[in-house]
Order: structure tokens, then sequence, then C-alpha cells
């Protein structure tokens, strides 16, 4: 070491922790009936945390993904070569049991706990996650289809990753992928151009182009083609039973802004062999309950960035001084992490209970079946948007170090704005929320019920809450209705984590956030909690223990 340069002053590494070191997570993990997962889920937070396992997604996301169309004889091979340290995490996620698994798990709360450990995973890298979470989300759509969901659903669930293209029956587990957006449409799936057309053996011939696949690399695809009666789901197997390759063409892989140690990829289907899923014409109606399980991975995963996120401007927070004092006594650095703390939380709380309302629709609970629809078109919109500039607010939190790659914020920062797009954007999103809406039946109810749990406890929320429902009538004309869909959107969100937080977490919590969010002129900014706000508790409940 040079003698004139003495490192100083610098935050240590943040290794060694544990992503299940956070009471918003444990705490709804009890509350809601997966009590059972927690030391499962304490576990894969510590392996998440671990020097290795942040390792493999530094040199996931540095080693990207290569494309490979031809072998060096001129056969093409359409295969995708990626890093081992995306395997490893693959390795992990499907052992744990993050993937299908969680449809044929019998203990009650089998959604929620796949929630905490998706969550917990997530932090540690996102990419990964993209077909952990297809594989999970294939399983209700594929049901439509009960003799393929007979052969395909234990493939799915099985905790092997087998990697590599062989006949699927053969392999000791499956990844699914989607495949629906095409040139001319990705919101718009009706203006799909693909063709499937009947091969007179109970199968179908696909042509056409898919403008985004990702984990092209994944054993079977649940993909959109207009057939005669109009768009219908196929499931598309890269590897025919037979042994030979299905021709799906890999033209390009995506150079994107983030989830760079995920593949997407450009693909021509060739008389693709496909075999049908659901009814013929009813293709979107099939595929939605596929989308309506990755929407919620896009919640739980921006839930799980904002916790990321917090973590680290809390780390630095504590252990850089300027201007006299440790950054985290600093009165406004405090209100700052305060309020990412209170944004964290009120996501993660949503985001379990969304999937507790998963389990308990899938045991027949019709109100929770109706929550969990409107609840997560909303949430879809509002929690997925604020994970951008919530990873923003925390880079910034390390000053020009979050701006270093090193430091692992860009990484987050330029994963948070793809959950916001992909799976519906934001207006999609939005206009979604009027869907279920006017469409769904019971929802606003039972909706309006889970928020009504809370009152009287805040005045605050009341308030919001009665605004909301003069907000409502005004929706009945299509075209304001449009307008106001954000607005809408936002504000049911608001007052469902109002409720949550206000029933169930701490009560500085639950105040800081109806003072800020619910409670009329807050500043649009993070680190604007109003004077008074009592963000000790706050800290000291988002600190990480384990970190101290
Ligand atoms: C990294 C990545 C991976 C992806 N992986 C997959 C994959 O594996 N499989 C797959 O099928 N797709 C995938 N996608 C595609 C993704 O789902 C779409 O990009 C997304 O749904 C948006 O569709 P689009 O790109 O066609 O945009 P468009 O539908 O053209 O939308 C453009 C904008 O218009 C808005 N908009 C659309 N309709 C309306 C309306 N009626 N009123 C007002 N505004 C509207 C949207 O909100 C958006 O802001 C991936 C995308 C990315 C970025």
């Amino acid at each position: 070491m040079s003698a004139t340069h003495e490192v100083l002053n610098q935050a240590p590494p943040l290794i060694g922790f544990s992503t299940a070191d956070d009471p918003a997570l444990l705490e709804a993990l009890r509350r809601h009936g997966g009590d059972w997962g927690e030391q499962e889920v304490r576990e894969l937070g510590a392996r998440a945390g671990s020097a290795e396992v942040q390792d493999w997604a530094r040199m996931a996301e540095e080693h990207p993904p290569v494309l490979h169309t031809h072998d060096r004889y001129g056969h093409r091979v359409d295969e995708v070569e990626y890093h081992p340290a995306y395997h490893q995490l693959m390795e992990v996620a499907v052992a744990s049991g993050q993937h299908a698994a969680a449809w044929s798990e019998t203990r009650p709360g089998a959604h929620l706990v796949r929630a905490a450990k998706f969550y917990a995973f997530a932090q540690a890298e996102p990419g990964h996650g993209c077909p952990i979470s297809m594989t999970y989300a294939a399983v209700p759509a594929l049901r439509a289809e009960p003799e393929l969901a007979a052969v395909y659903e234990p493939l799915l669930a099985a905790r092997s990753y087998d990697f590599g293209l062989r006949p699927p029956l053969g392999k000791r587990g499956l990844i699914a992928g989607m495949s629906m957006t095409e040139k001319q449409g990705g919101s718009d799936v009706r203006a799909n151009t693909t063709r499937a057309v009947p091969d007179g053996a109970g199968r179908y011939v696909l042509t056409g182009h898919k403008w985004f696949t990702s984990a092209p690399m994944s054993d079977v695809f649940l993909t959109l083609a207009q057939a005669e009666e109009g768009v219908t789901c196929f499931l598309v197997p890269r590897v025919l039973p037979d042994g030979g390759r299905n021709p799906l063409r890999l033209m390009r892989l995506k150079n994107k802004l983030g989830n760079r140690s995920n593949a997407s990829a450009e693909i021509e289907y060739e008389s693709a062999l496909a075999w049908r899923v659901g009814e013929p014409g009813r293709g979107v109606r099939t595929i939605v309950e596929m989308v309506n399980v990755t929407r919620l991975d896009c919640v739980i995963g921006s839930a799980a960035g904002m916790r990321a996120g917090l973590r680290q401007a809390l780390h630095h927070a504590e252990h850089r001084r300027a201007f006299g004092a440790e950054l985290v006594d600093q009165p406004l650095m405090r209100n700052v992490l305060a309020d990412l703390a209170v944004e964290s939380e009120a996501a993660t709380t949503l985001a379990m209970r969304l999937a507790s309302a998963l389990d308990r629709a899938e045991a027949g609970d019709e109100s929770e079946a109706a929550l969990r629809r409107l609840g997560l078109a909303v949430s879809k919109y509002w929690v997925c948007k604020r994970g951008a500039t919530h990873a923003a607010e925390a880079l910034e939190c390390l000053g020009g170090n979050g701006y270093v790659e090193e430091s692992g914020m860009p990484r987050l920062y330029r994963e948070a704005p793809l959950l916001s797009i992909w799976e519906g954007s934001g207006n999609v999103a939005a206009l979604d929320v009027l869907r279920a809406l006017g469409r769904e039946n019971g929802a606003l109810e039972a909706f309006l019920a889970e928020v009504d749990a809370a009152a009287g406890a805040d005045a605050r929320l009341d308030a919001a809450v009665d605004r909301l429902r003069g907000l409502l009538p005004q929706l009945t004309d299509p075209e304001r209705a449009q307008l106001l869909a954000r607005r809408v959107a936002e504000q049911m969100t608001l007052v469902l984590q109002g409720s949550l937080l206000v029933r169930y977490s701490h009560p500085a919590v639950a105040d800081a956030f109806c003072a800020s969010r619910l409670d009329g002129d807050w500043g649009h900014a993070f680190g604007t909690l109003p004077p008074g706000t009592d963000t000790g508790p706050i800290l000291e409940r988002a600190r990480p223990k384990d970190a101290r």
C-alpha cells in the first residue's frame, strides 16, 4: 500500500448477509400461513447474500449469453451458451422449488412460501428469475389441456435443473418459456400473424415470427398463433419426441438495457410442430392464466429490487461519514432512507398478500380470487412503476460509488424498468384495471372489503378511501375512464398498501405511509416525509440485523 494513500471512510463490502433478514417478509409469511416454509426461506436468503452467490450474479451479468446459429460445418443449431454462473443460479432456484413446484405442494400457503423464496433469491440476481417465473406460470395455462398437463406438469415441477436440447419427456426436469410478442404487436396479441395449420395428426404446424422470446433454451414454450378459429395457444417443444430439433430459428439476441444474464431472442417459426392448449380461438383467455401469474412475479420482483436497493443504501449510510457525522445520522439522509424503507415495506407486504390470495383462490375462495384479480392489476401498475424511481434514489444514496458497476447498483437500476414493461406496460396495466373493474364480478367488492378491514384505524386512510369511492363513478364514461385509469390504479394500490400497513406493520411505518402517500400534499421525490415523522423505528426495522 502506498504510504500516501490510506483507504478511509469507505463502506466495507456488503456480503455474508441474508435477504430473509427482513421483518416485513417474515411477518407476512407467518401471518398468512406460510410459517412452515420459514426455515427454507431463511436458508435461501443466506445463500442469496453469500459471497459465492453474489459472485455468480456478477459473472452472469458480466458474461451474457451468446447465440450460436450454426455449427462449424454450417448446420443450424440455434443454441444459446450461458456462463456457468447462470446455470448455478438456475440450479439453486429450481432445487428450492421457485419454479412450478408450488402447484403440486399440498400444504396451504404453498404459493406464499414460493413467493417468499422468489423474493429472497431474486435479490441476488433477477435475470434468471425470468425462466423460473415462466416455468411457474405455465402450469395454470397448461391445465387448459389436461392430457398435456398430466405429462408435462410433473416435469415442470421436478426439482432438477436439466439443461440442454433433448426430447422433453426424457429429461429430469423442464423449463418453460412464453412466446407471444411479435413485431407488429406485443400488448395487442390479437394482432399476431403467426399461422397455425392442423397437420392432420392432431397437431399443428406453426409458421411466423416472434419478436421477443426470453430464455430461448427452454424446453417448451406456450405460444400464440392464428388458427382458423382465431388466436389459439400452443405448446411448442424445442426438441421433438423423436429427438429432432423443432425448427425454431433463433435470429438474434436482444442487446438489452439490463436483464443481461437472461437471453431474449427473436425467433422464426419455420413449420414448427405444436400441440394445442385450450380451445381453438380462445388463446388469449388461455394464456392470460399464465400472464396473471408472471404479473405476480413482476410485483414480487419489484419488491425484491426495492429491498435490495434499500439494503445497499442503508449499509453505505451506516459506514460513510460526511460533514462530521455518519450519513445515517444526517436528518435529510434519514428522511430519504426512511422513505425508501416505507416504500419497500409497502411493496413487500402487498406482494405477499397477493401471493396468499393466490393460495386461497386456488383452495376455492372466490372472494380471494376476485381480490387477487383486481389487487394484482393495480399493483402491476403502481408497484412496478415505483421500482425504477426507488432504484434511482437508492443508487444516489451511495453517491458516486453507486454509479459505478462494482457497487451492483447499476444492475439494479437497469433491471427495474423491465418489470413495468413486460407482462403489460404501464398504460396496458392501467387499462387492465378498468377491465377488471368493469367485467369481473365481485372484484371491487372484494377489494374494498380488504381495504375496509382497516376502516376507522387511521383517519387519513379513511379519507383516501372516501376519495377513491368518489372517483369510481366517473369511470362510467369510457373516454374519461381511460384518462383516469392511471390515477385510479395508483390510488387503489395506495389505499390497499395503507390498509395492510395500518393493520400489520410497525405504527411508525404505517404513520409515515399514511402521512406521505395518503394525506394530500407530499413531495414527489423520496426524502419528503413530513417533518415530525418518527424515522428511528422505521430505520431500525429496515436495517439488516445480521449486517451490524
Ligand atoms: C427484456 C424483455 C423480455 C421479453 N420477453 C418476452 C417473452 O419471453 N415473451 C413474450 O411474448 N414477450 C416478451 N417481451 C415483450 C414484452 O412483453 C412486450 O414488449 C410488452 O408486452 C409491450 O409490448 P410491445 O413491446 O409490443 O409494446 P406496445 O404494445 O407497442 O406498447 C408500446 C406502448 O404503448 C402503450 N400502449 C399499448 N396499448 C395501449 C393503449 N390501448 N392505450 C394506451 N397506451 C397503450 C404501452 O403501455 C407501451 O407504453 C419481452 C420484453 C422485454 C423488454
